[in-house]
């Protein structure tokens, strides 16, 4: 069997999207939100609910909610990806300082 037909294989045999597990408890130090310095805010009324940041995120800590995009800040990093990738501008990347939790 070729390399190509052999990854062709493990590829059919991922999930959808791909997966791998994950901890079913959270460890305080994998709590990734600790690391992050700014965090992203949107404004709902320039989100047009196209879920870019809700594709993009990395840590798939974005859910879709009923006015835009619900941010899971305990695991957000701050990478700024979402805001990066928003096509009209509607979330801003706040420095931490600025929040008291
Ligand atoms: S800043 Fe990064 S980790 Fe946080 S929601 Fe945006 S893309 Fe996800
Ligand atoms: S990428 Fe921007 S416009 Fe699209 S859902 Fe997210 S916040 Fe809204």
């Amino acid at each position: 069997m070729g390399l190509r037909s052999e990854l062709l294989k493990v590829f059919e045999e991922l999930p959808f999207a791909g997966t791998y597990p994950s901890p079913q408890k959270c460890n305080e130090s994998q709590v990734t939100g600790n690391w992050k310095v700014q965090r992203p805010v949107v404004e709902t009324e320039k989100c047009t609910q196209c879920w870019q940041c809700w594709i993009f995120c990395p840590d798939a800590i974005i859910t879709r909610g009923e006015n835009g995009p619900e941010f899971f800040y305990r695991f957000c990093k701050g990478c700024a990806v979402c805001a990066n990738e928003c096509p009209t501008g509607a979330i801003t990347m706040v420095p931490e300082l600025e929040f008291e939790d």
